[in-house]
């Protein structure tokens, strides 16, 4: 278990609709990173919805961003993601195969449930915003717990189709 990873991120629309990485974070079995970047220019203050974020949160230069992220990842075989947009995203930011956890039936990151809180002040305020901490602890216990059931299956063990499909690219 210990060379797979989650990966998680939020972002902000910057201009020309770009989208901006404002908090990232990697999950595994005992080790929990979160970064939050700052916005790599001045624009007029905005924030989302979904996930509270402000564009003038953050404390690491967003240029850090693809450094910080590959260096965190460094240590892991299997990286995982959850989304077409955010896999894409990260395989071309981290320069590595990210899979999509929903190839596997994973359920969506917002319905699982995660204990741990977020730095970020707006997470801890409010706790239906979307934070990548909490989706990224989330969707790692979803893998560890997927990992398991398939290990206690009663001999000979009856893979469902996804539970095979998951277990070889592993
Ligand atoms: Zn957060």
């Amino acid at each position: 278990m210990e060379s797979i990873c989650v990966i998680d991120y939020e972002t902000l629309r910057g201009a020309q609709n770009g989208e901006i990485v404002k908090e990232i974070s990697v999950a595994d079995k005992n080790v929990l990173e979160t970064f939050h970047f700052k916005s790599p220019y001045i624009m007029k203050a905005h924030c989302y919805e979904e996930n509270g974020i402000a564009w003038a949160d953050g404390q690491l230069e967003y240029d850090k961003l693809r450094q910080t992220i590959r260096e965190a990842v460094s240590g892991y075989a299997h990286l995982h993601a959850y989304g077409i947009a955010k896999t894409r995203f990260l395989t071309e930011l981290v320069a590595l195969p990210v899979p999509n956890l929903e190839d596997f039936n994973c359920s969506q990151p917002q319905g699982l449930m995660s204990q741990i809180s977020c730095s970020m002040p707006c997470h801890k305020n409010y706790i239906n915003h979307c934070c990548a901490t909490r989706k990224a602890q989330a969707l790692f216990k979803w893998i560890e717990h997927h990992l398991k059931s398939r290990n206690y299956t009663a001999c000979p063990p009856d893979f469902t189709r996804h539970t095979a499909s998951f277990n070889s690219c592993l």
